[in-house]
């Protein structure tokens, strides 16, 4: 009998229990070893208890170590601290791996297959923000500061490097900002490098600007094998890549830490588009095909992965953002059908 596995369930705010609900579907479908756990977090947690993210949802999460999340909506710019921040600062989550890959043919890019390795608790989402007062403005000046540590700069980078090695990934570049950002960006480049000389005969390494990086990502993404940045730099540069291959709609990523793993879509709640059946749930089942990966049920996430593609490609069955015509439902029924043939 197949072992089975106990994982917390967030479908989240927006979107989210839509998209969570097609994907639960198609994973009982595929017959995967979850047995989940589901708890509340983010503004529906909040309204129904008066906290984002209740007891009961920690406790779950310390339990399983293992989480397959929605996406949390943060007020911005006033209101509580971004919940995804805080969960990835709390349970020490600090690899964040998104993988981009093409998959529609037709795209203006092909042949794209990076992964961005994004470090995900220091840097400038450190978020110690102040404002100054001048004369009779109180806010006037605002001003932040983030910061990196050498241990956090070399485990990141190591962890890319040990990614590369295990998924017969061929380079590493590290991205950064050190020409201006001597010290906070400097001190990742001067410990990457160091950790890039580890793994030199193994896994190739090289080095860009974030702002030639982005430039050429958008000129030559082949040129990209395997990105390791800061938080900052890794989140836009993510959206960015997203965007190389169909959007925000195609992007899955996976918080990493020694204990725990929380899988979720890139994208943020939509509440442009929250109910009304037009979300592409391809996202956050490709975080559950990473998951899947991840507990060592490769081959299962290969069979979705195949059936995804069926879907999308040999049927041309594709959501709005996709420029297609199918609802959330109707996507995830074709998707149930592929999975019976
Ligand atoms: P967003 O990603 O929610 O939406 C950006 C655009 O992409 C919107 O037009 C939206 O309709 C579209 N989009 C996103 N996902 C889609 C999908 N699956 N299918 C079709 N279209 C999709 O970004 P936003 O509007 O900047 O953020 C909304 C909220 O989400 C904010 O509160 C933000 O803080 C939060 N957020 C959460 C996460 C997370 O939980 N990991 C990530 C990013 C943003």
């Amino acid at each position: 009998m197949t072992k089975k596995i106990p994982a917390t369930l967030i479908p989240g705010d927006g979107i989210g229990p839509e998209i969570t609900q097609a994907t639960i579907e198609v994973l009982d479908a595929l017959g995967t070893p979850f047995v989940w756990d589901p708890q509340h977090a983010g503004v529906g947690a909040y309204e129904a208890t008066g906290e984002v993210l209740p007891p009961k949802t920690l406790e779950s999460l310390r339990r399983t170590g293992l989480a397959l999340k929605g996406p949390l909506t943060t007020p911005i710019g006033e209101g509580f601290r971004s919940i995804n921040v805080t969960l990835r600062q709390m349970f020490g989550l600090y690899a964040n791996i998104r993988p981009t890959k093409t998959r529609l043919p037709g795209e203006r890019y092909e042949g794209v297959d990076l992964v961005v390795v994004r470090e995900n608790i220091e840097g400038l989402y450190a978020a110690m923000e102040h404002y100054m007062p001048v004369a009779d403005d109180p806010e006037a000046v605002a001003y932040g500061a983030g910061f990196n540590t050498r241990a956090e700069c070399r485990r990141i980078v190591r962890h890319a490097f040990e990614y590369a090695l295990q998924h017969g990934r061929k380079k590493v570049t590290l991205v950064h900002k050190a020409n201006i950002l001597k010290k906070l960006s400097g001190l990742f480049l001067h410990e990457g490098r160091r950790v890039a000389a580890e793994y030199a005969g193994r896994v190739a390494c090289d080095e860009r600007i974030v702002d030639a990086c982005a430039m050429e990502l958008v000129i030559r993404p082949e040129a990209y094998d395997v990105i390791v940045t800061t938080n900052l730099f890794g989140d836009i540069l993510s959206d960015l890549t997203a965007g190389l291959v169909g959007g925000l709609g195609m992007a899955p990523g996976a918080n990493i830490g020694e204990k725990m793993a929380i899988f979720e879509a890139v994208h943020g709640s939509a509440p442009d588009i929250a109910g009304q059946d037009k979300a592409n749930p391809v996202a956050l089942l490709s975080a559950a095909s990473l998951m899947l990966v991840h507990v060592g049920r490769a081959d299962l996430a290969q069979t979705l992965d195949r059936a995804i593609e069926e879907v999308l490609v040999q049927q041309g069955v594709r959501t709005v953002d996709l420029g297609g015509q199918a609802g959330t439902k109707a996507f995830t029924e074709a998707l149930l059908s592929a999975l019976k043939n």
